[in-house]
């Protein structure tokens, strides 16, 4: 690494839509690190990218991501990119059912991780005067989803925070925004569709269905649009984009998704 590279740290970026952003970053020349849970991705995102960049951590545990930071981060002296990007799907349950483990575990994933990460990243930012936050919400962020309680608290609260962190470090020149995708292309949807499927006792084509037509586009982003927004939000372009919640979902339409609507 160059000792002015600049330096994105993507939260859960072995695989997935932040394993995009990743690779998009690097190629616009940033060194790019994660922390991931899954120990086999770990060990390929240190292929791809170095031995340094990597290191297996469950963000949603604070110590564990106090840890990481000391034997990762604290040595790099710089972060100019921090992506919020960890999230699981949680329970696909209504509200009653869920247990208090399953949505503990997702508010701990999808929101106390960001605490956890962006608290140890804002001093370096601030001594630098600058720096980009990006908290993946999600487009049930913004419109909510029935049968998804603990997941759209979360992503709700990315873009309040978003916000909030707008307003409280502007003054340093650090811009904070958040990214609502809609049914991203890819493994993790098609996993929820075979789930949700399975529960609802109905063919996966009709829940793919019901996905698409909840955008205008009828179409789903892929991980590629992302990392493309998140390049530009980074980029020259970005410069005066702070505070703000932007969708890359072919326009939501309604996340009601009760196949007799
Ligand atoms: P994914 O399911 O593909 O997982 C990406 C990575 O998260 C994996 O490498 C996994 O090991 C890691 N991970 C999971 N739990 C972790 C933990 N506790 N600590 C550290 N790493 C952990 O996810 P994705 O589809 O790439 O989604 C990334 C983000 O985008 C999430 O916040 C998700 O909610 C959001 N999002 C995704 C979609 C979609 O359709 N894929 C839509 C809207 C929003």
């Amino acid at each position: 690494m160059m000792a002015d590279q600049a330096v994105a740290l993507i939260t859960a970026g072995a695989s997935g839509i932040g394993l995009t952003c990743a690779r998009a970053l690097s190629a616009e020349g940033h060194a790019v690190l994660t922390l991931d849970i899954d120990a086999t991705a770990v060990a390929a995102f240190q292929t791809e990218f170095g031995e340094q960049t990597a290191v297996v951590c469950d963000v949603s545990d604070a110590d564990q991501v106090v840890a990481a930071w000391g034997q990762l981060i604290e040595s790099r002296g710089r972060i100019d990119v921090l992506i919020n990007n960890a999230g699981i799907a949680g329970p696909q349950q209504p509200v009653e059912e869920i247990d208090v483990a399953s949505w503990q575990q997702t508010i701990n994933t999808d929101l106390n991780s960001a605490f956890y990460v962006t608290r140890l990243v804002i001093p370096l930012m601030k001594a630098q005067r600058s720096g980009v936050i990006l908290n993946m919400s999600s487009s049930a962020g913004r419109y909510g989803c029935p049968l998804r309680s603990p997941y759209v608290a979360a992503k709700w609260a990315a873009i309040g925070l978003a916000q909030t962190w707008a307003m409280e470090l502007g003054p340093w020149n650090i811009r904070v925004n958040a990214l609502c995708p809609g049914s991203v292309g890819g493994e993790r949807i098609d996993r929820v569709i075979v789930r949700d499927a399975a529960e609802r006792g109905v063919d996966p084509e009709a829940i793919r269905n019901l996905y698409l037509r909840q955008s205008s586009l009828r179409a789903f982003a892929s991980a590629e649009d992302i990392a493309a927004l998140v390049c530009f939000l980074v980029g020259p372009g970005g410069q005066m984009i702070s505070g703000q919640t932007l969708g890359i979902d072919g326009h939501t339409e309604s996340l009601a998704n009760w196949l007799d609507a």
